[in-house]
């Protein structure tokens, strides 16, 4: 699904991704996990196609197609799902507008018929209840005014409706409550399935209480400093990352 090969990327001119090699087949729940300032959320914004981020050397495929000759746009057309840290308020603009908007642009550009509203309402109802969520969330502006649990709670549903091949989240390292780690897990754990893949940045252990990886990534001075199955993140759980950050002095 996601074959990240020897990624170089600088930020004015400062390197921060030294040679990330990363495999994520389909099927797969992989964490990166990493000290704070090791880069995760660059190689988010990297795979999300975000400006400033300069590839200097590496490539990344996305089901074989080079991922970084593809606009922002065509990533999500061709099903790539980014989760941001900090979700975009859109007031005035109802939920339920939004997202059967986000749907049917992805699904026109596909080539597929759009989803007229009684359609694309069945769906979100469906969504909404397999997510265990409240119908209320249709109503109520983009994230406006929503709390840092309702905001991760409104992603979940956007990847839900959006049921893309590649999800990408990368979590905030703070203002996560317990019920919002618990929401993203179990969003992530009920979109789980042999055709999609699902890459999930955190800087948090117990998150991975809830959502057991396949595998999990350290990423320290900029290269995956060390792999291993779901028993990594309680290992560092104990250690820190410390050993990894002594490397780098
Ligand atoms: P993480 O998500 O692992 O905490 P980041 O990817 O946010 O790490 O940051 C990696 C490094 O890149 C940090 O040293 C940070 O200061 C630096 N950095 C991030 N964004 C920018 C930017 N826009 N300009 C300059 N340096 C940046
Ligand atoms: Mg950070
Ligand atoms: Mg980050």
């Amino acid at each position: 699904m996601l074959e990240i090969k020897n990624l170089h990327v600088t930020i004015e001119e400062t390197e921060i991704l030294k040679g990330v090699d990363l495999s994520l087949p389909a099927g797969e729940v992989h964490a990166i996990m990493g000290p704070n300032g090791s880069g995760k959320s660059t190689l988010s914004y990297v795979l999300s196609g975000r400006d400033d981020y300069v590839v200097t050397e590496g490539e990344i495929l996305f089901k074989g197609q080079n991922l970084l000759e593809m606009e922002p746009e065509d990533r999500a057309i061709a099903g790539i799902f980014l989760a941001f840290q900090y979700p975009v308020e859109i007031p005035g603009v109802p939920n339920s507008t939004f997202l059967k908007e986000a749907l049917n642009s992805i699904r026109k550009a596909r080539g597929e018929d759009e989803l007229d509203a009684m359609q694309f309402l069945k769906q979100l109802r469906e969504r909404i209840k397999d997510l265990g969520m409240s119908e209320e969330f249709m109503k109520r502006a983009v994230n406006a005014g929503f709390s840092g649990g309702e905001k991760k709670r409104n992603e979940v549903l956007q990847m839900a409706v959006l049921e893309p091949a590649l999800a990408i989240l990368d979590e905030t390292d703070s203002g996560l409550d317990i019920d919002a780690l618990k929401t993203v897990a179990d969003g992530v754990n009920a979109l789980r399935s042999p055709e999609r893949s699902m890459l999930v940045i955190t800087h948090y252990q117990r998150l991975l209480n809830y959502i057991v990886p396949d595998k999990v990534h350290v990423l320290a001075n900029g290269r995956i400093a060390k792999s291993g199955d779901a028993e990594l993140a309680k290992e560092l759980e104990a250690s820190g990352y410390s050993q990894f950050i002594e490397t780098a002095a």
